[in-house]
């Protein structure tokens, strides 16, 4: 049977990033740059001032102090936002606010707790000045024709409000995958409607789709099939407009599991199964062109799969090159029995404590047990051959990305 690992690389391998498109500013957080941004201006985009306070000349000032104030004459008032109208002349100060152009002729800002009001329209410098004091100089923080941002680069606050004081409204980042989420299973029907006998409630859609955001691509549509070949056939069809599909439920053997089958028939697969656990059945291959992962239906192994090979295919797709997910070392607070001779994924609260990460696993532990999620932000690897893990030792834990994570 694949081991995870190789699970992982022919996903990797098979899927592509999607292309890039012009988009607004806030709905690229969190996508890759595709074209990089030139400043076209330089930022600051004119000197300006740090403080509220007086422009004055430097040398006005000289031997000023609370004993011997220099006593200069105020020619304008520059709240920011103003553009001056006069040239600070020898013994002139304008009043200026912070963010304000520096006028013509001043080459320091005196703030203005080291001034008081003087008679007459004057004011009083309490403080020598040094040229360039409290002056913000245009382009000190980037120069006009500077690369502000590199393609590829990921984009996150920062970056976005870079641009945005660049004067972009928009960038051009690699679009967002859109998910279609399949649910199959007879027995399933929606929160809200009434239980009736032998059905259970559909918990994956809404798992999944959470999780599909919180991986930062979008939800196509979701769609529900009854256990029929032509339904579940049928179903697949409607995907055609995604840019992936998931399934859950139906790739065991039973007689029922017909996305295996449907797998077979409308396109490839290109493997079913993997060594770990939960997540045994899961199977991968392409529909209609469309990547498809066919999770397993029980609850806990759709969500462990989603993370260890969907989330990696829609990074790739989204344009990120750091595609696997992340392992730290934590201290675990339990013991984890186990046996070989599959890869384990234990549901687990991660904390990041002045002693590092420690780790505390779920008490349940069973593929279905969705309680076994609550508060989990993490997985910890058990590995293949382990005969259990003890309480106090070190473990690979994979952090979750997005809500309720650990990082
Ligand atoms: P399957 O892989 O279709 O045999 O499903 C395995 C188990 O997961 C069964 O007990 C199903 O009832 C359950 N299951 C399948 N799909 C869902 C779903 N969407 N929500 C909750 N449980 C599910
Ligand atoms: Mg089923």
């Amino acid at each position: 049977m694949l081991t995870i690992d190789e699970a992982q690389r022919i996903v990797l391998e098979s899927v592509s990033a999607l292309p890039a498109e012009p988009m607004p500013l806030l709905q690229a957080l969190g996508c890759v740059l595709a074209e990089p941004v030139a400043a076209q201006i330089p930022l600051p985009p004119f000197d300006n001032s740090a403080m509220d306070g007086y422009a004055v000349i430097a040398a006005d000032t000289r031997g000023a102090s609370p004993a011997t104030p220099r006593v200069l004459k105020v020619i304008e008032d520059l709240p920011a936002g103003t553009a001056p109208a006069q040239r600070v002349q020898p013994g002139n100060a304008a009043r200026i606010m912070t963010g304000a152009p520096v006028p013509a002729g001043a080459n320091a800002v005196v703030m203005v707790e080291d001034t008081r009001p003087g008679a007459d329209g004057t004011v009083e410098i309490m403080r020598e000045a040094e040229g360039g004091d409290n002056i913000r100089p245009a382009g000190e923080d980037i120069a006009r024709g500077q690369v502000a941002l590199s393609a590829g680069q990921m984009l996150g606050s920062g970056e976005l409000g870079l641009a945005a004081a660049l004067g972009c409204s928009h960038v051009v980042a690699v679009r967002r995958p859109r998910a279609a989420i399949v649910t199959t299973g007879s027995e399933l029907i929606e929160p809200g409607q009434e239980l009736v006998p032998g059905a259970i409630y559909n918990s994956n859609q809404v798992t999944l789709a959470s999780r599909v955001l919180s991986a930062g691509a979008e939800v196509a549509r979701c769609l529900h099939a009854a256990d029929e070949p032509a339904a579940v056939e049928e179903a697949l069809r409607q995907c055609a407009q995604a840019d992936i599909i998931l399934t859950t439920g139906g790739v065991s053997v039973g007689d029922y599991d017909f996305v295996k089958v449907a797998l077979e028939r409308l396109g490839e697969i290109k493997f079913w199964k993997v060594l770990m656990k939960p997540g045994k059945p899961v199977a991968f291959g392409d529909v209609l062109g469309r990547p498809l992962f066919g999770l397993p239906g029980n609850p806990v192994s759709a969500l462990v799969t989603f993370e260890l090979l969907v989330v990696p295919a829609l990074r790739k797709m989204a344009g990120r090159k750091d595609c696997l997910p992340v392992t730290v070392q934590a201290r675990l607070l339990a013991d984890l029995p186990h046996k070989p001779p599959r890869r384990e994924y234990v549901q687990a609260f991660t904390e990041h404590t002045a002693a590092g990460y420690t780790v505390l696993p779920s008490r349940k532990r069973g593929s279905a047990m969705l309680t076994s999620t609550v508060g989990a932000n993490s997985l910890v690897v058990i590995p293949e051959e382990s005969k259990g893990l003890r309480a106090g030792e070190m473990a690979d834990v994979i952090l979750l990305a997005g809500v309720g994570a650990a990082v």
